[in-house]
């Protein structure tokens, strides 16, 4: 299983592939992807190898600065397309990858069903994105606090918006993810292979930690919303 992130001045997509591709090793089910472009998400995501996501993309326009990516090793539920990552909310506005468990992804789920929440999959993953639709009230970094209070179990998480269309929002516990800087932007990914074709430069997360990416940014928060300084880390081989 594995997790890509771009936003920069360049292409998200090329990015999110390869970085994919180079996380293979960690093997996987199903991929997906989605990219934000004019306001506009829109995500590609099927059962199977990456080829047959690649096939599956020539069908869209997948042009757009920003953008995740995702390949599955199913916990909960079976490997399908509609239990792909990503997973989006009902009004197509947000769109989050994850790899890990939810280990309290039911209670969350009957409480959301109650409160008029449609589920599209049977992932434990997808009650991040419907808590992130609950908590929203405008302020994202606020509402991934909140889904951060109430889940329970790992995580490695990538989240999009099209209400904050210029950031990536990411946080991770007991799951890898590494940010990436480069001349284009910022990027994230499980495992360094997937950065090292994009840059060297990189910053470790830490568990409870929260990444916001921007183009020309990225800034650290705890889980208690005060700021993080962190070392930029040159990874010193080639690969
Ligand atoms: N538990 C999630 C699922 O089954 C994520 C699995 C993964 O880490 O790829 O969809």
């Amino acid at each position: 299983c594995g997790i890509t992130a771009y936003v920069g001045k360049g292409e998200a997509l090329p990015f999110l592939m390869q970085g994919l591709s180079k996380l293979e090793y960690r093997g996987y089910d199903s991929a997906g992807v989605t990219v934000l472009k004019d306001g506009h998400l829109t995500t590609v995501k099927c059962k199977g190898r990456l080829t047959n996501l690649e096939e599956e993309l020539k069908k869209y326009d997948m042009s757009g600065c920003v953008g995740i990516g995702h390949t599955r090793w199913a916990t909960h539920g079976v490997p399908s397309n509609l239990n792909s990552h990503p997973h989006t909310n009902m009004s197509n506005t947000l769109s989050i990858v994850h790899n890990g468990i939810i280990e309290n992804y039911r209670e969350l789920k009957e409480t959301l069903i109650e409160k008029g929440y449609t589920f599209k999959s049977d992932t434990d993953s997808e009650v991040v994105v419907q808590c992130l639709d609950y908590f929203y009230h405008g302020d994202i970094i606020d509402a991934v606090h909140k889904v951060l209070a109430v889940i329970e179990g790992s995580y490695a998480l990538c989240i999009i918006s099209t209400e904050n269309p210029d950031k990536i929002v990411v946080a991770k516990k007991d799951s890898p993810l590494v940010i990436g800087k480069t001349d284009e932007g910022y990027v994230a990914a499980s495992d360094t292979p997937a950065l090292l074709a994009y840059t060297k430069d990189v910053y470790f997360l830490d568990d409870n930690d929260i990444a916001i990416l921007t183009a020309d940014s990225v800034s650290f928060i705890d889980k208690d919303n005060n700021p993080i300084e962190k070392e930029i880390v040159t990874i010193p081989y080639d690969m």
